[in-house]
């Protein structure tokens, strides 16, 4: 039941009001931190559903994070009912891919390309230097990914930089491009960078499918508009249209040269809605611009700009504390932020000896409030600069029983065993994908060592043929140690009868426990000692049942039938796009009730009733590298805004006079940006120097020991906390607990995908049994009985 939309509108200041309804020109909202744009985004998508009569499908949002898509698609739901799912809220990244699944043959790979994540294009970039024989001390492949990356952002494709590279470095930088390139296409994968650019690309490149888009996005809203780079900024000039200098080509008889673009000319451009605050621009490293915002007006000539300057999250003396800092940046739009709220109790400082103290003080008050019931430690977040700055603050939470989750650092993602696991789930998506491949070639170990991989790379390129196709090819007749051939014949077995699962429609548990099993790798970690070898298992466990969970989902379909990615693809692609901000604790759902530790960065567009910003010291905050740099110091006030304008009632700001870094000690002057802050604002507070030995509470876990599998198990994907398997039988092992079913010619069987069919013929022993059964319109399958999803009827 759809609610009056007028009600939509209760409770909005007249800006905010006129926000929502504003319909018929381009529309920027500019606004600072907490005065309203996200939820004014959010009220707009339901009242275009609710009053204006358009199709959830004609909407595309654009959000900064999984997560914040999510959220606000839950929040558009709960204001216009289910029919919002057809909506396509999501983040640049998302969208696009989806976008690219369904054109990309007309780009030349199939729809099922693998994604590469930074790990993924680091480790392509340095093979990719390693086969140009570049001095890695001289052409760091590091910084060769990180530059490729900035001219990606800026839709500089390899030819066009071929072009106007012009000394010995950007020769060098050119050609690794280049290569680099071509060896993603060979694998039928992209990079990060690349879903934007391509998209961009796409569009501009086949008039009908910009066609197709522009018809269907009627509506196109984006949050956090200060983030956008250069490509971004692109891409949703090209899917709204209408912005100036885009009008079709004509021949100086007024005829269109080209009559596709012609047709795209006629298609009205789409509303377009962009929020964003120049102050909280925090991207620059990224390629964001503020730019984009600042020109906005210029870009699309008869937008209409609304300002938003009423706060509704933070008393008035943390928005003084914030208004105070930020107005020290330059070339700035002014700003005047105000709460029709109460003025809020001041700002507490802090500073300790060193880190430690830093720690026990936050860990101290957080007991304080709770204690006498100002706060739940699910009200309470922690920021730092870097995430290296986490784990103090572990051990004391880990010492004193506060429970905490910590947000980003080292991934769940990104521990080896789940990327080892992943990769044959890629390598099984996309047999062309050679990172991957190569990754677990001889994980675990069996016997392809790097003579036998480095023959394998000697075939490929003296036959012109890619890697994963030499690794088909290569035997003793090409050279091979009979040994290596051997071995080589095995894997190439093996992942024969895992590709045998996945045909047999198995779903990506099912195929993950395949791979767990017939390759030996849960066995070999389940016969260690290793400690940490338990937690791995226990990782495993939990990515077994993010996929049972993926699987479980109901798959959205478009309004226009386009698919959805199920199955292994879609998994992938899920567990490819998930960010550090998609593991932060919702409100309401599991991990409630718990202290958030994250980077300021991950903190954007959050809010928190308690506030600590720690490591308020120039050299952490302003971080060492921007302090002599006028630029980079003023988008580190930025974050420092972003930091303090989350707080909603209490804030603090602390900072250590000695603090050990690299095992380094140093002693740091406070921050810059604390001493921005009006003094009548803030109570500091300091420990009594003399009565506190420094480091004396080094001592607790102060070697890190004991803590290296810090957020073991509590990794998240897809932005669900998955509830963690009760024991490894009950997610993995259930293929198990049923028996394989025997089949006999003739039998009649129904399948999870394939639904009914006859059994032709079986071959093979009962454990390993492989059935040929006739699908009617579905086709005939060979599956093995062992994974597939039959049932004898
Ligand atoms: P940021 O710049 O940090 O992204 P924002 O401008 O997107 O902030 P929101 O997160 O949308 O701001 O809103 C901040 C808080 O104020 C939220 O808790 C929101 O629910 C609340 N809020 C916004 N507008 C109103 C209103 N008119 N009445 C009551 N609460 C409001
Ligand atoms: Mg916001």
């Amino acid at each position: 039941l759809v609610r009056d939309p007028e009600t939509l509108l209760d409770g909005m200041n007249p800006q905010q009001r006129e926000a929502v309804v504003h319909a018929g020109s381009p529309l920027l909202i500019v606004a600072g931190a907490g005065s309203g744009k996200t939820r004014v985004l959010t009220h707009r998508i339901a009242y275009l559903l609710g009053a204006r009569g358009v199709q959830p499908g004609e909407i595309l949002a654009i959000t900064f994070t999984n997560k914040a898509a999510g959220e606000m698609r839950e929040r558009v739901e709960a204001l216009v009912g289910p029919r919002a799912k057809a909506m396509w809220v999501s983040t640049f990244h998302s969208a696009c891919v989806r976008i690219l699944r369904r054109e990309s043959k007309r780009l030349g790979f199939t729809s099922s390309f693998s994604i590469y994540d930074a790990a993924d294009s680091q480790r392509l970039m340095a093979l990719v230097c390693r086969d140009l024989d570049l001095d890695p001390k001289q052409f760091p492949p590091k910084s060769f990914t990180a530059k490729v990356s900035n001219l990606k952002n800026e839709l500089i494709d390899e030819e066009t930089y071929a072009g106007q590279a012009d000394n010995a470095m950007e020769r060098k930088l050119a050609e690794a491009y280049a290569l680099y390139q071509r060896r993603l296409r060979e694998a039928n994968a992209l990079d990060f960078d690349d879903i934007i650019m391509t998209t961009v690309n796409l569009l501009q490149a086949f008039p009908d499918a910009a066609e197709h888009y522009r018809r269907r996005f009627r509506h196109i809203l984006v949050d956090e508009y200060q983030d956008t780079n250069h490509a971004q900024y692109m891409l949703v000039r090209e899917l709204t249209g209408g912005a100036s200098g885009q009008a079709p080509k004509k021949t100086v008889d007024g005829e269109f040269v080209n009559p596709a673009e012609a047709a795209l000319a006629e298609i009205p451009p789409a509303e377009l809605c962009v929020v964003g605050d120049a102050d909280q621009s925090i991207y620059a490293f990224r390629g964001a611009t503020i730019r984009n915002i600042l020109d906005f007006e210029e870009d699309y000539p008869n937008a209409t700009t609304i300002l938003l300057e009423q706060n509704y999250r933070s008393t008035q003396t943390i928005l003084s504390a914030a208004n105070a800092v930020i107005e020290r940046n330059s070339n700035r739009r002014k700003k005047n932020l105000w709460t029709a709220g109460a003025e809020g109790t001041r700002i507490t400082s802090y500073v300790a000896d060193d880190e430690h103290g830093e720690a026990q003080f936050i860990a101290d008050e957080i007991d304080r409030l709770t204690d006498a019931g100002d706060a739940k430690p699910g009200d309470v977040a922690v920021f730092y600069r870097t995430n290296a700055q986490s784990r103090v603050f572990e051990e004391v939470f880990i010492r004193v029983g506060l429970p905490y989750k910590v947000v980003g650092g080292v991934r769940f993602y990104e521990r080896r065993e789940v990327r080892d696991v992943l990769a044959y789930l890629r390598v099984l998506a996309n047999p062309e994908d050679s990172v991957p491949l190569r990754r677990i070639i001889n994980v675990p170990k069996r016997g392809i060592g790097e003579r036998a991989e480095a023959m394998i790379e000697a075939l490929a390129s003296r036959e012109r043929i890619s890697f994963p196709q030499a690794l088909l090819r290569v035997d003793e007749a090409y050279g091979m140690a009979a040994r290596s051939a051997n071995a080589v014949k095995k894997f190439n077995d093996l992942m024969a009868k895992l590709r045998g699962v996945v045909e047999s429609g198995a779903g990506p548990a099912a195929v993950l426990e395949a791979v767990l099993e017939e390759t030996g790798y849960l066995a070999e970690l389940q016969a260690s000692t290793d400690p940490q070898d338990e937690t791995r298992v226990e990782n495993l466990q939990e990515l077994a049942a993010v996929a049972l969970e993926f699987e479980q989902e109901e798959p959205v379909e478009g309004p226009d039938g386009e698919p959805v990615q199920t199955g292994l693809p879609g998994f992938l692609e899920r567990v490819a796009l998930v960010a550090d901000s998609d593991q932060i604790p919702d409100e309401d759902g599991e991990g409630r009730g718990v202290i958030t530790l994250m980077t300021l960065h991950t903190a954007k567009g959050l809010e928190f009733p308690v506030v600590f910003l720690t490591g308020m010291e120039d050299g952490v905050f302003p971080h060492m590298r921007a302090m002599n740099n006028t630029k980079e110091l003023e988008e580190e006030r930025r974050l420092a805004y972003v930091g303090l304008t989350r707080a909603r009632e209490r804030l603090y700001l602390s900072r250590a006079v000695l603090r050990s870094a690299w095992g380094q000690p140093s002693y740091n002057p406070a921050s810059r940006f604390l001493e921005e802050i009006p003094p009548t604002l803030v109570d500091e507070k300091r420990t009594a120097a003399a009565a506190v030995p420094s480091l004396k509470s080094g001592g607790v876990g102060g070697s890190g020991g004991g803590f290296g599998g810090r957020s073991a198990g509590t990794g998240t994907a897809g932005g669900r906390r998955s509830t963690p398997a009760a024991g490894w039988g009950k997610n993995a092992g259930r293929m198990k607990d049923r028996p394989t079913v025997t089949l006999a010619v003739g039998d009649r069987v129904t399948h999870d995908r394939f639904g009914l069919g006859t059994v032709m013929a079986v071959s093979g022993p009962a454990d390993d049994a492989k059935a040929t059964i006739d699908f009617g319109a579905e086709g005939t399958k060979q599956l093995l009985l062992r994974y597939a999803p039959v049932e004898k009827l």
